[in-house]
């Protein structure tokens, strides 16, 4: 099964998550067989999505940020029970924006993925080195520290997701990886935690274009993708890309 969704950020009102929605659910059933879709719209437009795709959709929810308290003074935050009242089911975590404009820590991430398993939600964890340590050759060790310590202390991870997504490739500044700038991130995470988590991502300036090249690579199980799917042609149109891919042999 490869994994494939798309946050979209701080994006998207309600007319356009519902028609979003409303475009993913009218496919036919067996359009992606072999992908696992998902979409994460922003907080305000989650219960809508949820609405249009219905319950046991094929197209999962998620949310892109949850608190690790149950409830309280935390003005301005959002629970996990309050996020999968909504309706999610993936909980995105960690994202490199969080950790550099939000104050989002190591630990927090740790503590925030903690309490999406103990809801029985899946956590989307996401990693991913900044330009330096690209330069310096320290990728691996970069992204294996982010992940050890968001797994801290969690016995059976077998749900969780994993996102590599280096900062360099990512958002309007980033730059499309070749595969060989990803390539030896992405085994170190597979070899490392590939059999201890249920999926291994790459997102960072993934298009239709390069996606049969990254899902190619060792290790990889699936994409995460912002602006390429922001408008659903898009989306869909790489989804078509990684059912071909699933139906072909895999690594
Ligand atoms: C992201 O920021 O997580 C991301 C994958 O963005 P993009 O696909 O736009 O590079």
């Amino acid at each position: 099964m490869l994994w494939v969704g798309t946050s979209w950020k701080m994006n998207g009102l309600i007319a356009f998550a519902r028609d979003y929605a409303s475009r993913l659910t009218s496919q036919p059933a067996d359009r992606w067989n072999g992908v696992q879709p998902f979409v994460i719209p922003s907080s305000t437009a989650m219960a809508a999505v949820h609405d249009e795709l219905g319950d046991g959709s094929a197209v999962m929810l998620g949310a892109q940020n949850a608190h690790w308290e149950e409830s309280g003074a935390w003005t301005g935050e959002l629970s996990v029970p309050q996020v999968a009242d909504a309706g999610a089911l993936i909980v995105e975590l960690g994202h490199s924006e969080r950790r550099e404009y939000f104050g989002e820590t190591d630990r927090t991430v740790n503590l925030k993925v903690k309490a999406v398993m103990r809801h029985g939600l899946r956590p989307l964890v996401c990693v991913g080195e900044p330009e330096a340590s690209l330069q310096a050759g320290t990728s691996s060790d970069y992204i294996s520290r982010q992940v050890e310590a968001a797994l801290d202390g969690i016995p059976d991870t077998t749900a969780v997701l994993l996102a590599y997504e280096p900062i360099w490739a990512i958002g309007e500044a980033g730059r499309e990886p070749g595969p060989d700038g990803i390539a030896g991130a992405l085994t170190t995470l597979a070899t490392r935690f590939g059999r201890s988590v249920e999926a291994i991502l790459y997102g960072g300036s993934v298009n239709a274009g390069n996606a049969t090249e990254i899902l190619a690579l060792p290790g990889v199980d699936g994409l995460f993708v912002g602006r390429a799917a922001w408008n659903v042609e898009g989306y869909m149109e790489i989804l078509d890309v990684a059912a071909r891919c699933a139906a072909g042999p895999r690594m």
